[in-house]
C-alpha cells in the first residue's frame, strides 16, 4: 500500500498521530513546524525528531509535495507550475509576482463540473477532487522554488476546479495555511477564496470563522445572461446568490471580490453595467473586470478597449472601486480560465 501523506494533516493531527505511535504530542508539533514553517518535508532532514520516531512514521507516512513536471515562465514575469500527481493527473498553479507582492494562484480539482461557457477547463469535466496535501504541497513547492528570502504572500484559489466543491480538503487546507504557530502563517486577509456561487457552500465557509476573502464569479448581472454563461445560476440565481454574499460575515474594512469576465457583445453592454451597480449597491464589493482570455474553439470574444473602459467608467461613477485585471501569463496558456493539461494516457 502506498504511503499517507503528512503534509496534509492539520498540526492537532500530528499531534495526536504522534501520540498514537507512542511518542509525545511535542513530536508533532516539531512534524509540523519542520513541514510548514520551515518547508521541509524530508523525514531524514528532521534533525531534533528521534530516530525510532522517524522509523514508526516511515511505516505507513511520508512527507512529499505533488512532483513538479515543468515550470514555464512568462514574458510578464508569472511562471505556471505543471505538477504531476501520484495518479498520473495534472494540475498547475501560478506564480505570479508584482512589486512586493507574490501571488499564487492554486487549483483545489482535477478539471471542474461546472461548465462556464467561457472557461476552457470547464470543457474538461471534474476529473477528482485534490486532497489536502495536493493543495497545500503546490504552495509548499512554489515557496521552495523562490529565491532565498523570498515567498510567497498571497494566495488565490483560482486556478483549476471550483473550490466550495471540495469543501473539506479546501478548509483542511485553509487552515494549515492559516495556523499562526503550527501551519505556514497566512493572514486569512491574503487568501481568497473564488467561487462560482455555491451558495450553500458560502454560507459554511461563512461559519467556519477562517475570515479569508470570498471572490464571487458573477460575469452578469441579470439571471437571464448568466443562466447563458453558467449552468450554476440555474441552481442559485443572483437573488439568492446575493443574499448569501450579505451573509458573509465580513471584517470592518473587508470587501467581496467580485470577477466579472467581459465577453464582447455578450455581458458587455451599458445596460449590463447599469444593471451590475444596481445589484451591488449596500455590497461592500470591489469589482475585477478580466477581459476574456482566448482558447482554441472558444465561442467569445474580447471586446475592444474603449468597451472594456466604458464598462469600468460606469462603475467607477457609482461610486464601486473596480479594476481591470490584465490576465498574467497568457503567453504560457496560465491566465484565467486558461488552465487545463493535455490527459495522461
Ligand atoms: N471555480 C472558481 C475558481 C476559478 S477562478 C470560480 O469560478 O470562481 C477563475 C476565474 O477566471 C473565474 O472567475 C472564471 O470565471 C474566470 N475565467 C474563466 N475562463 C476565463 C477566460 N477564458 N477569460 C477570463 N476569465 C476566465
Amino acid at each position: 500500500m502506498s504511503h499517507q501523506n503528512l503534509a496534509g494533516l492539520l498540526p492537532a493531527e500530528l499531534e495526536d498521530l504522534a501520540l498514537s505511535l507512542g511518542a509525545s504530542r511535542y513530536r508533532g508539533r516539531q512534524l509540523a513546524t519542520w513541514m510548514y514553517r520551515k518547508g521541509v518535508l524530508d523525514l531524514d532532514a528532521m534533525s531534533d525528531l528521534p530516530k525510532e520516531f522517524r522509523a514508526a512514521l516511515a511505516t505507513d507516512w511520508e512527507a512529499a509535495a505533488p512532483d513538479v513536471e515543468r515550470v514555464t515562465p512568462s514574458q510578464d514575469g508569472s511562471r505556471k507550475l505543471v505538477f504531476r500527481l501520484a495518479d498520473g493527473s495534472r494540475v498547475s498553479a501560478v506564480v505570479m509576482p508584482d512589486d512586493e507582492r507574490i501571488t499564487l494562484c492554486l487549483s483545489t480539482q482535477v478539471g471542474c463540473g461546472y461548465a462556464c461557457a467561457f472557461c476552457l477547463t470547464g470543457t474538461m469535466g471534474l476529473e477528482r477532487n485534490l486532497e489536502a496535501h495536493e493543495i497545500v504541497g503546490q504552495l509548499l513547492v512554489a515557496n521552495a522554488l523562490l529565491d532565498e528570502g523570498q515567498r510567497v504572500t498571497h494566495l488565490v484559489f483560482m486556478g483549476m476546479g471550483e473550490p466550495l466543491a471540495n469543501y473539506a480538503a479546501l478548509v483542511k487546507s485553509l487552515r494549515i495555511i492559516t495556523d499562526a504557530k503550527l501551519g505556514l502563517g497566512y493572514s486569512p486577509r491574503r487568501v481568497t477564496v473564488s467561487t462560482v456561487g455555491l451558495v450553500s457552500g458560502i454560507d459554511r465557509l461563512g461559519r467556519e470563522d477562517l475570515k479569508v476573502n470570498l471572490a464571487i464569479s458573477l460575469h452578469a448581472a441579470s439571471d437571464e445572461v448568466r443562466e447563458r454563461l453558467m449552468p450554476i445560476n440555474r441552481s442559485w440565481n443572483l437573488a439568492a446568490l446575493m443574499d448569501a454574499v450579505r451573509r458573509y460575515p465580513l471584517a470592518p474594512r473587508q470587501r467581496v471580490f467580485f470577477e466579472y469576465v467581459l465577453l464582447a457583445d455578450v455581458n458587455d453592454s451599458a445596460d449590463e453595467a447599469h444593471r451590475l451597480v444596481k445589484l451591488l449597491r449596500g455590497i461592500r464589493a470591489k469589482v475585477n473586470l478580466i477581459p476574456f482570455n482566448d482558447w482554441d474553439g472558444a465561442a467569445f470574444q474580447r471586446p475592444p478597449l474603449a468597451r472594456i473602459l466604458g464598462f469600468q467608467a460606469i462603475l467607477l461613477d457609482a461610486g464601486i472601486t473596480t479594476t481591470v485585471r490584465w490576465s498574467k501569463g497568457e503567453d504560457i496558456g496560465a491566465a484565467c480560465g486558461q488552465l487545463k493539461e493535455p490527459i495522461p494516457a
